[in-house]
């Protein structure tokens, strides 16, 4: 009886026939459309609804509306794919449903818009970087709102029909996505008020036209550098300028700045250093890195501050345990695996290893003039808690990365708060290191390329538009020290507008180039004296 009844599903099964007998093109897009709207499009309705000042009937209209639209242009790629492309359409299909799970994924856990400069990030990050992002949840939320799906674009068959009736079809979805574009004409300044958000937040199309749109633009960024006019250097004093890149320090969780916690212990006892406000140009490597090398803001890429130091004839070496600057033409670029290579046995995953050998170093040149730039990565997430070593962990308990650390941001604040109190060490050695350096001048300068969100508004790590960032991320610190006798900075001018030989209350990366001219003693054209910090 129990032998036959088991018999009996199993032909009922069989006899349904789900992936034997196919489905139609129409019903396959249908459903393909659904899915990605409930899969993966729910964050830009969420968005939408909470950004309209409709009344409930006309927020009902603009869902609605969005809705509709999406659909049928959903609708109308996968019918057009699968027509066109046949297995291989469904094979781009399912390479998007796993590319789509993945982009909600991070839009949902670390508040992130999908833009040009997110997808610029994403190109440009190292997998050792980028390992830091795998976790559980991300993989389960893979497995679930991506394979399955993508299975199903692979596996379920599917007749495809007549041309004729793709016409047809198409011709209706286009129908429709233009009268409802029509009834709401009055929304296109709404639209174009938030069309980043939106853009950003509408899958698969974010980061397919915003692929596109870097494709685009990157080419012209390969173009080579705009030559700066020549420099030459005034005298023979020997001069040392440190210039010190700081990543994804935030102004707010410096003791410096007035942060509550004392994790400056050593730089506040640090005679003569200079605790200047700024704020960065962009919340990412690529540009925040960029505007503190050139000698202007400018979309072009003009000659970098080590490239036309290295030129006039300064001694420049470059220490980097962290990725995303511009073309850098010298002849000494070490990273912090190579140092690791020329000092064994030093932990090459602490921003330590950058100071090694580095007094031996500057002493030993046979140049009057060394400009040494370390592009550090101590306060790069997720993982601040990898980036500094044990003796440095004050700050308990830690979070392990910033997923763990979103249950609890408290954990997160302790583990980030630790890599500034390891920066304070490292700024501190530096300073030390070249105070003891009796006959050579010499100047120390920390500014980071960007911020950091830390859990304020649901907002983690960096990287959101300009004009959507919270102060957090584009508010730095930049501190200056020089030895006796050497330059001195200028006054700031405090609440009003800044007089002749003063620096206005909040500073810029692009100072950084000018200021460095000076110190090096760099008389040139491209020199700019209003952007120099310095008398
Ligand atoms: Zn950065």
């Amino acid at each position: 009886m129990g032998k036959k009844y088991m018999q009996n599903i199993v032909s009922r099964i069989k006899g349904m026939g789900i992936l034997r007998r196919p489905v139609s093109l129409f019903t396959f897009s249908c459903i393909v459309s659904i899915g990605t709207l409930l899969l993966y499009n729910l964050p830009f309705f969420s968005y939408a609804a909470d950004n309209t000042n409709e009344s409930a009937g006309g927020k009902i209209f603009l869902m609605a509306s969005l809705a509709v639209i999406m659909l049928a242009l959903n609708f109308m790629m996968t019918y057009l794919t699968v027509f066109l492309m046949r297995t291989a359409g469904r094979l781009v299909l399912a390479i998007l449903s796993i590319i789509n799970a993945t982009a909600v994924y991070f839009i949902t856990t670390y508040s992130v818009i999908i833009d040009a400069t997110t997808i610029g990030n994403v190109f440009n990050t190292r997998y050792s970087e980028a390992s830091g992002f795998f976790s559980w949840p991300l993989w389960l939320s893979i497995a679930a709102f991506g394979v399955v799906p993508a299975l199903y674009c692979l596996l379920r068959p599917v007749a495809v029909g007549k041309a004729k009736k793709m016409g047809a079809y198409c011709a209706g979805a286009l129908g429709a996505v233009l009268v409802t574009a029509l009834l709401n004409v009055s929304q296109t300044l709404w639209i174009s008020q938030h069309d980043t958000e939106l853009g950003g937040l509408l899958q698969p199309w974010s980061y397919l036209v915003n692929s596109v749109r870097l494709a685009t633009t990157h080419h012209d960024e390969q173009a080579e550098e705009i030559r700066l006019p020549d420099g030459r250097i005034t005298d023979n004093e020997k001069a040392v300028v440190v210039l010190v890149i700081g990543e994804s320090a935030r102004k707010a969780n410096f003791q410096l700045y007035g942060y509550q916690r004392q994790n400056n212990p050593l730089l506040s006892r640090q005679e003569g250093l200079k605790v200047l406000q700024a704020t960065s140009c962009a919340t990412y490597t690529t540009a925040g890195t960029k505007a503190i090398l050139e000698p202007l803001n400018s979309d072009e890429l003009h000659e970098l501050l080590p490239n036309y130091a290295f030129r006039t004839g300064v001694d420049v070496t470059w220490r980097t345990s962290n990725w995303g600057e511009p073309p850098i033409h010298i002849d000494e670029y070490l990273t912090n695996e190579a140092l690791g290579e020329m000092f064994p046995g030093e932990n090459i995953y602490h921003d330590e290893i950058l100071l090694k050998g580095l007094r031996e170093r500057i002493t030993s040149s046979k140049k009057n003039k060394v400009l040494v730039v370390l592009h550090t990565s101590t306060s790069h997430g997720p993982n601040y808690a990898d980036k500094y070593p044990k003796a440095f962990e004050r700050y308990k308990p830690v979070a392990r990365n910033v997923e763990e650390g979103e249950k609890n941001v408290a954990t997160l604040v302790n583990a980030y708060d630790n890599t500034i109190l390891y920066t304070d060490y490292l700024l501190d050695s530096l300073i030390n290191m070249l105070r003891a350096m009796d006959d050579w001048k010499s100047a120390m300068i920390f500014i980071s390329d960007h911020g950091e969100s830390l859990g304020e508004n649901r907002m983690f790590m960096h990287g959101l538009p300009m004009k959507l960032a919270p102060k957090v991320q584009y508010e730095i610190p930049f501190l200056v020290w020089t030895s006796e006798n050497f330059r001195t900075c200028k006054p700031t001018a405090d609440g009003r507008e800044p007089a002749e030989g003063e620096l206005p209350a909040v500073l810029e990366q692009h100072y950084i180039f000018h200021s460095v001219l000076n110190l090096l003693s760099i008389d040139s054209p491209a020199y700019n004296k209003d952007f120099d910090i310095f008398k």
